[in-house]
């Protein structure tokens, strides 16, 4: 059994405004698609409020570093410690500012219209 995963550039992740890395894996030559979902971290780090939807979902370390590239699994923004204010696009969330975000997410409860498929409710440790 072989697992591909494949990530596309930054310039053509812009472009296709995709951020989801795609994986397959083959097995007796048939090709399947594999789910991807954001990694769960609990119990392991202190969580601090998510820059978007604002609950406790994001694991900082014993220094108070956050994980960069860390999805939130209630309204899946993937932290950007690269942007430096929330009008500034990212480029790990496809171009989209924070501000449209947390619009985005108070509309519909995702960041993104796609990621509504990957979102969950926040649960009760996390309010
Ligand atoms: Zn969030």
């Amino acid at each position: 059994m072989t697992l591909y995963i494949t990530c596309m550039g930054d310039d053509e992740m812009k472009k296709a405004k995709k951020y989801i890395p795609t994986a397959s894996y083959t097995h007796y030559g048939e090709t399947k698609p594999v789910e991807i979902k954001p990694v769960e971290t609990e119990n392991i780090y202190e969580k601090e409020a998510c820059s978007c939807c604002g609950y406790l979902t994001i694991p900082v370390d014993t220094d108070g570093n956050k994980f960069d590239g860390f999805i939130c699994p209630v309204c899946f923004w993937e932290i950007d410690t690269f942007i430096n204010s929330e009008n500034e696009e990212s480029d790990s969330n496809g171009g989209l500012t924070l501000v449209q975000a947390r619009l985005n997410y108070r509309t519909f409860g995702a960041c993104d219209k796609r990621m509504l498929q990957y979102v969950r409710k926040p649960t009760d440790d996390e309010k």
